[in-house]
């Protein structure tokens, strides 16, 4: 496949259609057939709104638009035709052989995917664009000329490599930057908790330097190193983390997640599902839920914890929160969570991201005082959650209570 071309059956279908117009004397007919119903629908009924979008929407742009400037110049009859694919028609298992073939090939085909400038459509239509598409074409056009960001390269590597060490899979970013976004992540301040993770773009340590009267925000405090977020979410004496982690751990158990003390790699890849079944090898969906549930909640609180005592208090070592109450805040932050996932569940009025029943009910199985009161709200026996839920007790009688 050519270099920088998208490696998908569509793109490598277009390359073998633009390696036969381009192969084929200009004065030949010449009779293409294809089990591509993309390459075929991109060439007759979808050619014209390509070209009036400035082939905005179109992923395979590269291919087609030389395909298509080619045969606008060729002088023979071009047809098209689609032939039904793995059927025994002899051309077609021919070609899949070839394709196989090719795709071990490491040389690259000579193809010339210029398009002259007497045959190109430029511009777009004005009468067929929209906000959106034009937008999205600023974006499009922008992005290509901004290098990636050094910071946000090394966090979605950090990403990546936890996900491999855990799962044994190596994401793409864009599964990655999807992953920030999964369903099983609670709330949307937690999604943009992720994403800002991943590229390194939450205000700590470094991005203080320089700012007057901003200097006291540089270092952490208690520990007398550059913040980074990896430091206050994995390392800080002050932040939290430990206790947070050390109840994140015990819920984990209870379920047979295997846990260790995450690195900031865990964090950011955490809406990826890893938690496998040790005989069959197939996801384990409920405990993998929890898993991202409760990475992305903890790692969030971990951070509020952190802004409250950095800016609300100026990082005073006496104003650092206790570990009742970070715990109480953690059990309550978690009890809120399996209440509104399980109402979220049942509900007769569809909520946006809500699981299914029997997710909630393996999410969250296992953790809980007493799993009964799950059983009862899914089999419609009982219909409030009151009380404390989750199988860690709340610290009471030990001065202050969580905070609502
Ligand atoms: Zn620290």
């Amino acid at each position: 496949m050519l270099e920088g071309l998208p490696q998908t059956n569509n793109a490598a279908e277009a390359l073998a259609v633009l390696i036969a117009v381009q192969k084929t004397p200009s004065r030949d007919d010449l009779t293409i057939k294809t089990d591509s119903k993309f390459v075929i629908d991109a060439l007759t009924s979808g050619r014209r709104k390509a070209e009036n979008t400035a082939w905005m929407l179109q992923s395979n742009r590269k291919t087609l638009e030389p395909i298509i400037a080619t045969i606008r110049r060729r002088k023979g009859k071009t047809t098209l035709v689609k032939v039904k694919g793995h059927s025994g028609i002899t051309g077609n298992e021919e070609a899949d052989k070839l394709a196989a073939k090719g795709a071990d090939q490491p040389h690259q085909q000579e193809v010339d995917i210029r398009v002259p400038n007497k045959v190109k459509v430029k511009g777009a239509e004005l009468s067929c664009m929209t906000q959106a598409l034009l937008y999205a074409g600023i974006r499009r056009e922008k992005a290509g000329k901004t290098p990636p960001r050094r910071k946000a390269t090394a966090g979605l590597d950090a990403a990546r490599y936890a996900a491999k060490e855990k799962a044994g899979l190596t994401p793409k970013d864009e599964t990655i930057w999807k992953s920030t976004q999964a369903k099983s992540v609670p709330n949307n301040r937690q999604k943009e908790f992720l994403w800002k993770l991943a590229h390194d773009t939450l205000k700590c340590g470094s991005f203080w330097e320089g700012k007057p009267g901003c200097e006291h925000m540089v270092n952490c405090p208690s520990c007398e190193v550059t913040e980074t977020a990896e430091h206050t979410l994995t390392n800080c004496r002050s932040s939290g983390q430990e206790t947070i982690w050390k109840l994140v751990n015990k819920m984990c158990e209870e379920r047979n997640i295997p846990w260790s003390h995450p690195d900031i790699g865990t964090i950011t890849s955490c809406g990826i599902p890893c938690i496998k079944n040790g005989e069959t090898g197939k996801i384990r969906t409920g405990a993998s839920r929890l898993r991202t549930i409760l990475i992305a909640q903890s790692a969030h609180l971990i951070w509020k914890l952190r802004c409250e005592w950095r800016m609300g208090h100026r990082g005073d070592p006496a104003k650092v929160h206790t570990k009742r109450e970070i715990h109480n805040r953690w059990v309550d932050m978690i009890n809120r969570t399996i209440r509104f996932d399980i109402m979220a569940a049942k509900s007769k009025n569809p909520i946006r991201g809500a699981p299914r029943p029997a997710t909630a009910l393996h999410t969250w199985i296992n953790t809980l005082q007493d799993d009964s009161i799950l059983e009862d709200i899914i089999a419609g026996r009982r219909w409030r959650v009151d009380g404390v839920l989750v199988g860690i007790l709340a610290r009471k009688n030990e001065g202050n209570q969580a905070r609502p």
